[in-house]
Parts: C-alpha cells; sequence; structure tokens
C-alpha cells in the first residue's frame, strides 16, 4: 500500500449518489446532484464547494477540468507599481475602468488537474487575466482534481512571481502579500488534440 493511501467512503454528502473518484483525488463533483466537494486536508472529511462552468457556445466539450477560482486581495510596495507589469498584475492592478474591481483585488484561476508546473503556471497566467470575459453557466460533468486549497495557494504565489522575473531586478524588490478569500471550482472544456489535450478556449496544452 502506498503512503498516503486513503480509503472513503465516497458518496455525495448531499444526495448520496457513489461520486466518480480516482486515486488521488482530492476534488470531487456529484453528476447526480451538480454539488462539488474537496477533501478538507486537516479534518480528512468532504467540504462543499461552489461549482460553475466556462461557458462554450457552439462546440460540444469533450470534458471539463477543474480549476480552483480564489478570490484575493495582493498588497504590494505602491512604488512596485511600475515594475508590475505583467498581464496578471494590470489585471489586479490595472485601474478599475478597465479591471472593474479595486486595485489588488482580483480572482486567481489555477488548474486544480494534474498537470506539469510549467503547463500549469501558463494555464493560471493566462485564465486569471481572461476570467472576467469568460461567461459562465451550470451543470455538464466535471473531472476530480488532485490539487488541494493549499497548493492551489501556492501556485498563485508562484505564478504571480513568475510573472515578475521576466523583468530583471525586481524579483529582489518584489514586496509582496496575497489574501485569499473563499474558493471555488470552476469547468474548463477542454478537448483532444493531437497526442494530447487543449483547453478549448486558448488552445493551452493542459
Ligand atoms: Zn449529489
Amino acid at each position: 500500500m502506498s503512503r498516503g493511501y486513503r480509503l472513503l467512503t465516497l458518496d455525495c454528502p448531499q444526495c448520496g449518489a457513489p461520486l466518480a473518484a480516482e486515486g488521488e483525488d482530492v476534488l470531487y463533483y456529484c453528476t447526480a446532484c451538480y454539488s462539488g466537494f474537496r477533501l478538507d486536508s486537516e479534518t480528512e472529511e468532504l467540504t462543499s464547494v461552489e461549482v460553475s462552468f466556462v461557458a462554450l457556445p457552439h462546440q460540444a466539450a469533450e470534458e471539463y477540468r477543474p480549476f480552483w477560482r480564489i478570490p484575493a486581495t495582493i498588497e504590494a510596495d505602491p512604488h512596485a507599481g511600475d515594475s508590475l507589469f505583467s498581464p496578471i498584475a494590470q489585471f489586479f492592478f490595472g485601474d478599475r475602468e478597465t479591471t472593474g474591481h479595486d486595485p489588488g483585488q482580483g480572482i486567481f484561476v489555477i488548474p486544480a488537474f494534474a498537470t506539469p508546473l510549467a503547463q500549469a503556471t501558463t494555464l493560471a497566467s493566462r485564465y486569471t487575466a481572461a476570467f472576467p470575459q469568460l461567461g459562465e453557466r451550470l451543470g455538464e460533468k466535471l473531472l476530480g482534481g488532485v490539487y488541494s486549497l493549499e497548493d492551489a495557494h501556492k501556485l498563485a504565489h508562484f505564478t504571480f512571481i513568475a510573472s515578475q522575473v521576466e523583468k530583471p531586478g525586481t524579483l529582489r524588490d518584489l514586496d509582496y502579500k496575497i489574501h485569499f478569500s473563499d474558493p471555488s471550482l470552476l469547468g474548463v472544456p477542454f478537448a483532444r488534440s493531437g497526442e494530447g489535450w487543449e483547453d478549448s478556449i486558448f488552445g493551452l496544452r493542459g
């Protein structure tokens, strides 16, 4: 038996239907009552989490993969403004008229399915910056996810920092804090492409 292996009764806490789950999943979706759940790493219990889906008009998705959708406030040195040039920073710190929210506020959209770090970072920055333009709807089927909320917080930090390092000299001066609020899940359509899979909005590898 491998370390960290868990045996859980995976019935939907909401309606009692069995939940589809694979070995390392910590996120689940009930296709009977359209409810999402995450495995709380401390209590080992299923906690309810809201789920919505990216609407993709005129095209059937082959599968929907889970992303964490985490509202956040970033506190950064006000003098760092000039160096915060990336799409993510523009999304968080751009002026209110373009972003629709106060400076420093925004929503991280972070992959929750297993994918290499480089691809996860690319998806995270693209979806975080683009999220306000994506329509949402209900229903559909959602694959399970392997990345916990704690993992997603780490990836949010990594994505934010990685977006800054392209400009030399800024990382040393980068002083920031991220405050995360209550998360939900977002189902993003993916389709087969050649050997692998791509998301159906931007055509990024997943
Ligand atoms: Zn259910």
